[in-house]
């Protein structure tokens, strides 16, 4: 993070706990100014059709080629199913309704905040973006799991195919590998 104050352009900026503050932060000597480093949320959805999930390869660094859920950092002025949408669409062309939340975890050692919706495709008119090199749709025994990054994106594609066997879906809500699905009576 860059060491000067975005208000006053002092410089450095000072780390430390502010009188009423409970968090060591970065503030400005100068000007007051604090700088809140807080979680930024990511937020993906997973979609399934005829008993076949979503996924899209990456196209650009990092991790070139891998497969993932459509995701991607929340922007300034959207509400989080917003924000689903529209990674959805960026990355697969796909139109898509937001249904339930999936999946809530946090990941403290990268300051983020994941949220994966369930969704169902409303429309595929489009083309994915260029940040994407394929979308596919694959059955439980075709999913390319060594390609998959994220253990936790294993863990979100593992359960919905456990639950959609079932026939109820659940709310995982937790850290990244310590969590609780919750599932609605
Ligand atoms: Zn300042």
């Amino acid at each position: 993070m860059e060491n000067y104050c975005r208000r006053c352009g002092h410089h450095p900026l000072t780390r430390g706990v502010l009188p009423g503050d409970a968090h060591e932060r970065d503030y400005c000597g100068h000007c007051g100014h604090v700088v809140y480093d807080n979680p930024r949320v990511i937020a993906g959805a997973i979609l399934e059709r005829e008993g076949r999930l979503l996924l899209c390869q990456r196209g650009i660094p990092p991790r070139v080629g891998t497969w993932t859920l459509p995701a991607g950092f929340m922007e300034r002025g959207e509400s989080v199913e917003e924000a689903a949408h529209r990674e959805v669409w960026e990355e697969t062309g796909i139109d898509a309704d937001i249904l339930t939340p999936y999946s809530i975890f946090s990941v403290p050692p990268t300051n983020e905040l994941y949220i994966i919706y369930r969704a169902r495709l409303r429309a595929w008119n489009d083309a994915p973006g260029h940040e994407t090199q394929a979308v596919g749709w694959f059955q439980a025994e075709e999913i390319p799991w060594d390609a998959i990054f994220y253990p936790a994106i294993h863990q979100i594609l593992e359960r919905y195919i456990n639950e959609h066997a079932g026939g109820a879906y659940g709310i995982y809500s937790g850290s990244m590998d310590n969590g609780t699905i919750h599932f609605m009576r």
